[in-house]
């Protein structure tokens, strides 16, 4: 099979194109043109040497996602679901705000992890995703916004490993995605605007602070270990002293100086006053001076096989100002597309079912415009360029 162009970072493109005998430079221009112009034509790539251009189609291909469905959102949201083959789809989502434009990325088909709150972690795990898989989410959303707004400018400014899959159980390959994103020649993004969302896979956590430090956001759900234990599986076996201690031993390599835990609001579960007092005194406490951080409380987006039920609005607000009024910053997150199963995976567990999906996109249409449901026969190198 052809290599894959989008599976390279540029020290790995380099390597390749040395190996067809082109100097560096020229992996250079090749990742300029795939990653920042969203070029996948070779003959479209003037500057590169003809000959490399000639040799390129027989031996490499920058080989796109299929897009299985896109939804829009009036308020701006975009939804891609993406073919990864054998039955199995993942999740994008593109979300603009005021100061920037986010993109939520998945790293894996499913997720091991089991969280008893997620519809991914109920689908089960099928496979890691590859490099190219993840880059590919990006370089598609990027250059489809870009021609969407008609602008040659960055649209994204932002990356969450927060989708689909737990990105620490994926290592290698998130690490050459997070090269390319960060890389001034690919997505030229600040490493404190690339956050990897984690359950606390804490000797991947250290391995990523001298790897790639970005930003990181821990899944932290519980105040303490037998309610964690429930939720989150993975807190078995890395429990929160270890996952905390993993924590103060990032910081010192993080692009910010916090790190983001994420709390999903559970009904009854997780959102007591004392569940708020007993997050306090875990967060302010550990380790004699607490640690750095800031929280995200996430309104629960229910699904039938969970059981579960989200938070009220005031439970919410009164869980984010106990926190807030001990000193910890908290914020709440907005939620979006209620109406289209936004929480991550629940679209993509229906895969199997293509009717399905095309039905339920189609009963949502009076909020979401359905822009498409296709399945793309062609091959990745005719998608369109921006040029
Ligand atoms: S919340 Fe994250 S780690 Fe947990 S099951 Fe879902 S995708 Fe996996």
């Amino acid at each position: 099979m052809t290599a894959n162009l989008l599976d390279f970072d540029l020290e790995g493109l380099a390597a390749f194109c040395e190996r067809l005998g082109h100097k560096r430079f020229r992996a250079v221009q090749l990742f300029r043109w795939i990653h920042q112009k969203g070029v996948a034509r070779f003959e479209e790539m003037s500057d590169l040497a003809r000959d490399l251009r000639e040799r390129l189609p027989s031996v490499a291909q920058v080989r796109a996602l299929p897009v299985l469905a896109e939804q829009a959102s009036t308020d701006g949201t975009v939804k891609w679901l993406f073919d990864v083959g054998d039955g199995n789809a993942v999740e994008t989502v593109y979300i603009p705000e005021d100061d920037r434009g986010t993109l939520c990325v998945s790293s894996q088909a499913g997720c091991a992890v089991g969280c008893r709150f997620c519809a991914t972690g109920h689908q089960g795990f099928s496979r890691n995703l590859t490099t190219g898989e993840i880059i590919a989410q990006l370089w598609y959303a990027e250059h489809a916004l870009r021609r969407r707004f008609g602008t040659q400018e960055r649209v994204i400014s932002n990356v969450v490993m927060m989708g689909m899959g737990e990105p620490l159980q994926n290592y290698a390959a998130l690490v050459g995605a997070l090269r390319v994103m960060l890389d001034d020649h690919g997505y030229g993004l600040s490493r404190r605007r690339v956050t990897v969302s984690t359950s606390g896979v804490v000797p991947m956590m250290e391995r990523l602070a001298q790897d790639c430090p970005v930003a990181l956001a821990v899944s932290l759900h519980a105040p303490n270990d037998a309610l964690r234990d429930r939720l989150v599986p993975l807190n078995r076996k890395y429990p929160l002293r270890e996952l905390l201690d993993a924590c103060l031993r990032y910081l010192p390599s993080a692009p910010r100086d916090f790190i983001t835990f994420e709390y999903c609001m559970l009904d009854g579960i997780n959102d007591t006053p004392a569940h708020a007092d007993e997050l306090i005194d875990l967060l302010r406490g550990h380790g004699g001076s607490g640690v750095p951080c800031k929280v995200n409380l996430i309104p629960f987006n229910p699904f039938a096989a969970s059981g579960l039920q989200r938070s009220s609005r005031a439970a919410v607000k009164a869980f984010a100002d106990r926190l807030n009024g001990a000193g910890i910053v908290t914020t709440i997150r907005k939620t979006r597309g209620d109406d289209i199963d936004a929480a991550c995976g629940q679209l993509a567990g229906e895969v199997w079912d293509r009717t399905r999906v095309a039905q339920r996109l189609a009963r949502r249409s009076d909020d979401w415009q359905v822009v498409a449901l296709r399945r793309r026969a062609e091959p990745a190198t005719t998608t369109e360029s921006t040029r």
